[in-house]
């Protein structure tokens, strides 16, 4: 198990996971980069890892990043902060100045909103359509049956760099199938970007294809909400 005393320590536990899960299948991706998932941890926790190499970071709210994130990458400039939550269409003008990747578009108005602000903020953010894999009342994204037309509103039409698809599987289900269904809605849609897999079960999206996995509570310790 990973030492979370020594953040350097866990996060190499975490990437040499990665990289024998890796050697372990035939269908992985060309390369799989770790989103370190940092929502609730203070700038205490991520500072290690910032020192121990890790650039790439994942938030879900636009607020907590907005408060923890300028500083930090005033430090780091080459840091890749990823918004992994759901974003509300009034703070896509937060969003686009503050992230460099939104991995949850999911739904036509917020496509708008965003081609509206980055349109006006003269800025490019990469793009994952979220996917309810699991079709999941209560869970936000795209049903899989209406990937193909969302990508044709939001890549085709609306001109926006959507680059792959992310999802969260139903927390009580084998999510193998749920990533391999991702995978398969991304080929026939040609997204190269697979965002799947957590703690739980990142070596099992690695092998099915996933080129970034969100990583929190392996990696920094259990989350606390006060
Ligand atoms: C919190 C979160 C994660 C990380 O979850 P862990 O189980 O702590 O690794 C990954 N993806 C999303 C969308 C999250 O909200």
């Amino acid at each position: 198990m990973s030492s979370f005393a020594n953040p350097a320590a866990a996060l190499a536990d975490i990437l040499a996971r990665i990289e024998a899960a890796r050697k372990s299948a035939v269908a992985s991706a060309p390369s799989t980069t770790l989103v370190a998932v940092s929502k609730t941890h203070g700038e205490e926790k991520i500072r290690p890892l910032l020192e121990a190499g890790q650039r790439v970071f994942g938030e879900n709210r636009v607020q907590e990043a907005k408060a923890k994130w300028p500083a930090l990458k005033a430090d780091c400039p080459d840091v890749e902060l990823h918004l992994i939550g759901p974003l509300q269409s009034n703070k896509t003008a937060e969003a686009v100045a503050l992230f460099d990747c939104i991995e949850t578009l999911d739904r036509p108005k917020l496509a708008h909103a965003l081609a509206a602000e980055m349109e006006k903020a003269g800025k490019r953010v990469p793009l994952f359509v979220q996917v309810n894999t699991g079709a999941e009342p209560q869970k936000a994204g795209i049903a899989p049956e209406d990937v193909a037309a969302f990508i044709a509103l939001s890549r085709d039409e609306l001109k926006l760099p959507v680059e792959g698809l992310m999802c969260i599987p139903p927390a009580e289900e084998n999510p193998a199938p749920h990533f391999a269904l991702l995978a398969k809605l991304a080929r026939e849609s040609g997204l190269a970007k697979l965002s799947m897999g957590m703690s739980g079960d990142f070596e099992t999206a690695v092998k099915l294809g996933a080129t970034h996995v969100r990583v929190g509570s392996a990696l920094f310790g259990a989350r606390d909400y006060g």
